[in-house]
């Protein structure tokens, strides 16, 4: 199923120290309410079967955001919004929100929640929406940002101790994160395959990866091209057909470095996004991976 990243605007009401989604000048961009339901009609065509609602903050457009939902749910696209809960003050305001969400469709809520989040966010926030979700019946998840820095055990056992629904997800080094100090890794020798879900700016420019993608200046290897100039399906067509990203899916970051003669003690020393840019955002790593991407497709088991 085709998968999306829908980025209607990078606008968001607070400024986490480690958010990949803006850099860290002002950014504030939002696409045309109109243009954006084109478009959402244009996925459905296309086959897009789930959307995701993220980078900024979406309930900074609430209404309009329930429209788009709307107008998903009338299409048959899954939809999530990821939020980070600063409309949740009380559990009545939450339960508001969430009962409109539910009734013109939404399938999911995410709720972003870390030690940088909740610097702006009161954690309680976090809690009325999950239980608002639960109470009304809408899905959702917390989505746990971590270092794995003991100074997050706290706010790991809040979720415990509230029963909470969540997932560990590791810090992405990039965006403002980029300048953090990037903790000492030892991982298993894993795969490091990535399923890469696109994600669409709101200036319609569409790149092959939701998360880190965008980031990688000095390539650009995961920019796919723009709406205003090229069709969703060509788009789409071109993140399914380009060799190496089918390799990142399917043989894995990790077979990639080893093809490209990087040591198996170098290699469990990075996390999967951190590889992944040390390979895809080299100029002369790429260009040798597109010069032999047939010997790297032969780098098999
Ligand atoms: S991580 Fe999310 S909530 Fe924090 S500044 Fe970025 S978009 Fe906003
Ligand atoms: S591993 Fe690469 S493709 Fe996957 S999310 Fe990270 S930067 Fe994107």
């Amino acid at each position: 199923m085709r998968k999306l990243a829908f980025g209607y605007s990078t606008r968001c009401n607070i400024k986490c120290e480690h958010c990949v989604a803006v850099q860290d000048i002002p950014d504030t961009r939002k696409m045309d309410h109109t243009r954006a339901r084109k478009i959402i009609v244009e996925m459905a065509q296309a086959g897009v079967g789930g959307i995701s609602f993220s980078a900024g903050e979406p309930f900074l457009y609430f209404n309009e955001m329930v429209d788009l939902v709307k107008l998903c749910s009338q299409m048959g696209i899954y939809t999530r919004i990821v939020t980070n809960s600063f409309w949740a003050r009380t559990p009545e305001s939450s339960d508001n929100f969430i009962l409109k969400l539910k009734e013109n469709g939404l399938c999911q809520l995410r709720l972003s929640y870390s030690r940088w989040h909740q610097k702006n966010v009161n954690r309680n926030n976090v809690l009325n929406a999950a239980r608002s979700c639960r109470k009304i019946g809408l899905n959702y998840f917390i989505s746990f940002v971590t270092d794995f820095f003991m100074e997050d055990d706290p706010y790991e056992q809040f979720l415990r101790d509230n029963d909470l629904i969540f997932f560990p997800e590791p810090v992405i080094y990039s965006g403002r994160a980029a300048s953090f100090k990037p903790r000492n890794i030892l991982t298993d020798y894993q795969a490091n395959c990535c399923e890469m879900n696109p994600y669409l700016t709101p200036d319609l420019d569409m790149y092959a990866c939701c998360d880190a993608g965008s980031h990688f200046s000095k390539t650009s290897f995961f920019y796919l091209g723009n709406l205003n100039n090229n069709t969703m399906e060509q788009l789409f067509t071109k993140t399914e057909t380009d060799r190496l990203y089918g390799f990142i899916r399917t043989m894995g970051i990790t077979n990639i470095a080893s093809f490209l003669g990087m040591k198996a003690r170098r290699i469990i020393t990075h996390s999967k996004c951190g590889l992944c840019q040390k390979l895809f955002n080299s100029p002369e790593t790429l260009a040798r991976l597109r010069a032999e991407v047939s010997q790297l497709e032969a780098w098999s088991r």
